[in-house]
C-alpha cells in the first residue's frame, strides 16, 4: 500500500479522553441521579463552571487571542488562561494556530485543519483523533505575536499541569465546599467538560453547516440563531468568517452574543480595550452585494432576462451610491454633534440636508427588499 494513502496514527490520549468522558457523563449522571439527591448548589456550579469554560474560549481564546478583535489587561487574560486549560481544549497558543489555519485556508482540506468539507463528524471531532496534520502540530509561526503575551507562553509551558489543577482541583475543592465530592466530581469535572467539548466543536460542524449565508457564499460558514444560543454567541459564523476582527459576532442587538456582552462590559470596568467593530456602511454593502450576485444567478437561469437584468443592476447601484452619501453625512453629523454645533442656525441646511439622504435611502431600502423578496423562495 502507498504510504499516503494510511489513515495517519491514532491519538491514542485524545480518543480515550473523549470516550471516556463521554461514558462516564451518560451512564453516570442517569445513575447518580437514580440513587442520589441533586442539590440545587451544585447545578448552580455546574453552570457557572459551563459557561467559564465556555466564555474563556469564545471571549479568550477565539475573540482576544485568534483574532485579535480587542485587548485585555492582565487579570482577564489570566482568568481566561485558566479557564482555556479548564476547558481542556489545548493551549492558547495551539488553538490559536489551527484557527488562523482555519480562516485562512477554510474549506481547504488539505490545509483547514477542521475542513467542514471533510464531513460533519471530521470537522465536530474526528480531525482531533488522529494525526491528520502532524507536520505543522508544533509551528505556531502564524502565531508570532501570541509569543510576546507572557500568560500565553506560561499556559504553553505549564499546560498540562494548568489543566490537571482545573479539572480534578477545581472539582474537588467545590465538591468539599458542598460536602459532596462524588457529584461535583461527576457533574462539575465530568459532565461541564462533556456538554463544554461539544458545543464548542459545533462552531466547526455545526456553524459550517446549518443556516444562512447572508454575507458570502464562498466558504460553507452560516448564520444561525440557534447555534449562538449553543456556543455563547459563536452562531453568527458567516459574519464572522468575513469580517473577522470584529469583536461581536451578533451584531443587532437583539442576536444572542453574550461573549460580545461580556467583551463590552468589561470595556466599562476599563478591562478590555481597543474593540474593533465593521461600519455599518461596510456590512450593509456586504450584504447587498450578496443579495444581487444571488438575483443575478437567479435572472440569468430566467428567459427574456436582458430587462430584469438590467433593472436589478440598477437598483443595486442606486441602493450602493445612497449607502455611501448617508454614511458621509451621518459621519459629518457626528462630528458637529461632538463640537455641539448640531442645532446651530448655520447647520440648519445641512439638517435638511441630511434628512432628505436618510429619507432616500430608506426608499432605496424599501425597494431593494421588494425586489429580493419578490425572488426568494
Ligand atoms: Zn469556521
Ligand atoms: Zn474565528
Amino acid at each position: 500500500m502507498i504510504p499516503q494513502q494510511q489513515k495517519p496514527p491514532i491519538i491514542w490520549l485524545n480518543v480515550s479522553l473523549f470516550t471516556l468522558t463521554f461514558a462516564i457523563a451518560v451512564i453516570g449522571v442517569p445513575l447518580y441521579l437514580y440513587f442520589y439527591h441533586l442539590d440545587v448548589a451544585l447545578i448552580v456550579m455546574t453552570v457557572v463552571a459551563f459557561c467559564y469554560c465556555g466564555m474563556s474560549i469564545t471571549a479568550g481564546y477565539h475573540r482576544l487571542w485568534a483574532h485579535q478583535s480587542y485587548q485585555a489587561n492582565r487579570f482577564l487574560r489570566l482568568v481566561f488562561a485558566l479557564g482555556g486549560a479548564f476547558a481542556l481544549q489545548n493551549s492558547i497558543l495551539h488553538w490559536c494556530s489551527d484557527h488562523r489555519v482555519h480562516h485562512r485556508h477554510v474549506d481547504n482540506n488539505l490545509k483547514d485543519p477542521y475542513s467542514a468539507k471533510m464531513g460533519f463528524f471530521y470537522s465536530h471531532i474526528g480531525w482531533m483523533l488522529r494525526h491528520y496534520q502532524a507536520s505543522r502540530y508544533h509551528d505556531y509561526s502564524n502565531c508570532s505575536d501570541l509569543q510576546n503575551d507572557p500568560i500565553v507562553v506560561w499556559q504553553h509551558k505549564y499546560y498540562f499541569l494548568l489543566a490537571a489543577m482545573m479539572n480534578i482541583g477545581v472539582p474537588v475543592i467545590i465538591g468539599l465546599l458542598l460536602g459532596n465530592v462524588l457529584g461535583a466530581l461527576l457533574f462539575i469535572g465530568v459532565l461541564r467538560l462533556v456538554l463544554s467539548h461539544h458545543t464548542t466543536f459545533f462552531i466547526n460542524s455545526l456553524a459550517h453547516k446549518w443556516g444562512s449565508q447572508p454575507y458570502t457564499d464562498r466558504n460553507t460558514a452560516r448564520d444561525n440563531g440557534v447555534i449562538a444560543w449553543l456556543t455563547f454567541g459563536e452562531g453568527y459564523h458567516n459574519y464572522h468568517h468575513i469580517f473577522e476582527n470584529d469583536y461581536r459576532n451578533g451584531i443587532r442587538w437583539w442576536q444572542f452574543d453574550p461573549t460580545k456582552w461580556l467583551i463590552k462590559s468589561c470595556s466599562w470596568l476599563g478591562w478590555t480595550t481597543n474593540l474593533k467593530v465593521t461600519s455599518a456602511d461596510r456590512i450593509e454593502k456586504t450584504r447587498a452585494k450578496m443579495e444581487f450576485m444571488r438575483l443575478q444567478y437567479q435572472f440569468k437561469t430566467l428567459p427574456n432576462n436582458s430587462a430584469r437584468l438590467l433593472q436589478l443592476q440598477y437598483e443595486y447601484e442606486a441602493l450602493i451610491s445612497k449607502i455611501s452619501d448617508y454614511y458621509q453625512v451621518k459621519k459629518r453629523l457626528i462630528d458637529l454633534r461632538q463640537q455641539k454645533l448640531a442645532n446651530d442656525y448655520e447647520n440648519f441646511e445641512f439638517m435638511q440636508q441630511y434628512e432628505s439622504i436618510k429619507q432616500k435611502l430608506n426608499q432605496q431600502r424599501r425597494d431593494w427588499k421588494y425586489l429580493v423578496q419578490q425572488y426568494t423562495v
